[in-house]
């Protein structure tokens, strides 16, 4: 989730599309399109709290979702700010719809049109650096680019003498004005609160891999404990992956075989989660026929999904010589 990203979007379209009037709708315009930038994380958030599992959000980044939050709040936010509720619909929807495709776009949502398709967005697709600085460096950008198109584009509006802006608008309500800066303030407050901790967790991501790499596991499956939490820095399922990994290192078969199946429910386009199930499955104390019948839906699995693999050979291989090296052990 790009997240200073979602506050510099909900920042560019409340720049670009500013109303004049009502004076509650100017006042009130930035800090509420921020605000519903973050709708999707906002709720995914409440929900945790409320006991749901991480899962939840891809409920949350779902289109059919915020199609629902927009839905139900036009008529609130309608009232409020004084606008048409067909105005109100349009604008919530518009930039609640961006946060799930920046999301998408950076690789932390792969499913959006839950529950209706499970079509998940292709790697290539992933264009949003997920390096923080990166990240913010981007949308700081894109925001300057958005806010630089809504200046030149008033200027030629007082050019031609058709800026309805300056007699037309007018003042908004003191409180209102106060209020809405307030509101802006804590969002951002809260969204660099957010950011930090997100490097924290990738820091942590990268030291459950660095552990892994020094073969310690049992410390990795605790260090993956604590990167995995909100806001989520590895792509999903991946730390589902490296915990089963630790887990098949440490002999524990049958808890490594949940999480693999965590891992590949969670993103069903990777193929070293398949690829290790079927490895561990090989890898069981158990007899070769059992581990064959175990193994064909998997193996059928990667010659047809992941038929083109460069490492498909390679895995096979692999599965062949544990069933047969263990079978070995059986019978001598
Ligand atoms: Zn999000």
């Amino acid at each position: 989730l790009p997240v200073l990203g979602h506050a510099l979007a909900g920042g560019a379209v409340a720049v670009y599309t500013r109303p004049t009037y009502p004076p509650r709708a100017v006042a009130w315009w930035p800090p509420l399109l921020v605000v519903l930038s973050y709708v999707p994380d906002v709720a995914s958030q409440a929900a945790m709290i409320g006991g749901a599992s991480h899962d939840v959000r891809h409920v949350t980044h779902s289109v059919t979702f915020v199609a629902a939050f927009s839905l139900m709040t036009a008529w609130p936010i309608a009232r409020l700010l004084g606008l048409t509720s067909r105005n109100a619909l349009s604008i919530t929807l518009f930039v609640t719809l961006l946060h799930v495709l920046m999301d998408m776009l950076q690789g932390t949502i792969r499913r959006p049109f839950w529950p209706v398709s499970g079509w998940a967005a292709p790697e290539w697709l992933e264009i949003i650096p997920r390096d923080p600085i990166g990240e913010a460096l981007l949308f700081l950008v894109l925001f300057a680019l958005v806010a630089g198109a809504a200046y030149v584009r008033r200027i030629a509006d007082v050019a031609r003498g058709r800026d309805e802006r300056e007699p037309l608008e007018p003042r908004s309500p003191r409180g209102h004005r106060l209020a809405a800066r307030i509101a802006v303030l804590f969002t951002l407050l809260s969204a660099g609160a957010t950011h930090q901790l997100r490097r924290e967790r990738g820091e942590q991501f990268e030291r459950v891999q660095a552990l892994m790499n020094q073969r310690r596991y049992a410390e990795a499956l605790a260090a993956a404990d604590d990167a995995d939490r909100w806001p989520y820095p590895a792509r999903p399922g991946r730390l589902d992956y490296v915990r089963a990994e630790a887990l098949a290192a440490l002999g524990r078969r049958e808890e490594a075989e949940t999480y693999y199946l965590r891992s590949i429910d969670a993103d069903r386009d990777y193929f070293w989660s398949v690829a290790d199930l079927a490895v561990n499955y090989a890898s069981w104390d158990k007899p070769v026929e059992w581990r064959r019948a175990r193994l064909a839906p998997w193996i059928a699995r990667l010659k047809t999904r992941f038929a083109d693999h460069e490492r498909l050979d390679h895995v096979l291989a692999k599965i062949e010589r544990k069933l047969n090296s263990s079978r070995e052990k059986v019978s001598g």
